[in-house]
């Protein structure tokens, strides 16, 4: 018995895949490499633009025919276009869809799966099995990955309570909710067990870590306990919002060895009427200031920032402060988004998405050309320097590559060893706008090898 899981949309939705993947291999499944091996068909939806959207509808029409033809595959889509309040409209529309399950949420997949799996069985049989593919601290790596797989996203705080009213995910995923440190840790433990070395902690704001929980730890708290793990040799988070980067946060950046010194911050717009419309809660001094800070007291932090250029209203003049600020603050990553009107947002009842789809492309074309030129000039900087990276994994062209600690990708070459896990410390030769290339700076005694 075979899965094949698709997954669309952000790091959360990886790692939402991954535990599924996990679950359905401990009830014996096996990942397969194409759709139409499978017995069992997988989306992982994302609906944060239309686009997005499309193309989870166009997946699911894909895979339409694989059902009509073995009516017993099982199709189950899962993420934020099931959402958290119920799916009539979806199985209406996707009659052929047979389990519907809510982002970070395998149990119903899980169940259905197991009933059928053994229809005979006593219920407390079923309850046992189910229980054992959820069991929480085994919720991690899938068997097929351990040992393989050198980076994994840890899940942090689910949902999200902020209303930022271009925003659809407080709908899709619920409120917010910070999982308890301990949980967390296991977490980490266990992937360090199964050879993971570095781990991203996820939250839709993941520096408002603890907020919910009364006296609770705080972001900074969480990632002095996980730094404690042995065998994680890295440490990142994201995504954080301006409102919410403390002082102690950056502190613990700056001074905990693990945690790599690259901020994921978004910005979303460089002038202060979009942001007041967006209901972010910051002005762009507020912004400006928490990114001198985290510049002062971690001098080589990278900074990556979202944005989104088109949003209701917006005049060139108001585009052209975002310009400014993305040329004033040099992001090392830019994520550049058109905006979308989403259903049920504050934007799409209240606001006019009045910025013409032609000049929504041209705003993006704009920013994307700024930010590929600071990004070759970041790159090419960094030539004739000694950087550390993580190796992560070989590509198809058999070249290895890792990341450094300000997430820059890094390739090289070397084919006699496996270098997977291992930290590297690599001289560049060569740079473009978005990695870099180069040569093991201390190549390992062959004998050691
Ligand atoms: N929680 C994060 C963002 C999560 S969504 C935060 O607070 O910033 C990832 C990115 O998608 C957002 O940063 C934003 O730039 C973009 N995005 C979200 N809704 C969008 C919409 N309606 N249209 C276009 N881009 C959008």
């Amino acid at each position: 018995m075979r899965y094949y899981i698709h997954t669309f949309g952000c790091q959360m939705n990886v790692a939402d895949s991954e535990r599924l993947a996990s679950a359905l291999e401990k009830l014996g499944y096996q990942m397969a490499e194409q759709p139409e091996q499978a017995e069992v068909l997988v989306v992982n939806t994302c609906v944060v633009r239309q686009s997005a959207e499309e193309r989870a509808y166009g997946w699911l029409h894909m895979v339409r025919p694989l059902k009509e033809r073995r009516p017993d595959r099982v199709v189950a889509v899962m993420g934020c276009l099931v959402g958290v309040k119920g799916n009539e409209g979806l199985r209406r529309a996707f009659p052929w869809v047979d389990v519907f399950m809510p982002p970070a949420d395998p149990r119903p997949l899980v169940e259905f799966l197991a009933r059928r799996v053994d229809e005979g069985r006593a219920v407390a049989d079923l309850e046992r099995m189910v229980r054992y593919a959820l069991q929480d601290e085994e919720l991690v790596l899938p068997l097929s990955e351990r040992g393989r797989k050198v980076t994994a996203y840890v899940p942090v705080v689910h949902g999200c309570s902020f209303g930022c009213t271009f925003c659809i995910i407080p709908y899709r995923r619920g409120p917010e909710r910070s999982r308890p440190v301990g949980q967390v840790v296991a977490e980490v433990r266990a992937l360090a067990e199964q050879g993971v070395r570095e781990v991203t902690l996820l939250g839709q704001i993941v520096d408002r870590y603890g907020k919910d929980i009364p006296d609770g730890p705080d972001l900074a708290d969480l990632l002095q306990t996980a730094h404690e793990v042995e065998g994680i040799q890295r440490i990142r988070f994201l995504t954080s919002h301006p409102g919410f980067m403390t002082d102690r946060i950056i502190e613990a950046v700056a001074e905990l060895p693990k945690v790599c010194e690259h901020i994921e911050i978004p910005v979303q717009a460089g002038n202060d009427e979009v942001l007041a419309r967006m209901r972010r809660g910051y002005t762009v001094a507020d912004y400006r200031r928490v990114v001198e800070k985290i510049r002062c007291r971690i001098p080589n932090a990278s900074i990556a920032t979202d944005i989104i250029v088109g949003f209701c209203g917006e005049t060139e003049e108001q585009f052209m402060d975002t310009y400014r600020l993305v040329e004033e603050l040099a992001f090392d990553v830019v994520h550049i988004a058109k905006y979308s009107p989403r259903p049920g947002t504050v934007a799409w009842r209240a606001l006019a998405d009045d910025v013409p789809p032609e000049e929504k492309e041209r705003r993006f074309r704009v920013l994307e050309e700024l930010y590929e030129r600071i990004s070759r000039r970041k790159n090419e900087a960094l030539i004739g320097q000694t950087v550390e990276i993580l190796v992560e994994d070989r590509n198809e062209k058999g070249k290895w590559f890792g990341r450094t600690r300000n997430n820059k990708l890094v390739f090289f070459e070397d084919g006699d060893r496996d270098w997977r896990g291992q930290l590297v410390s690599v001289c560049i030769t060569a740079a473009g706008p978005w990695s870099l290339q180069g040569v093991p700076a201390t190549p390992p005694s062959r004998s050691a090898a």
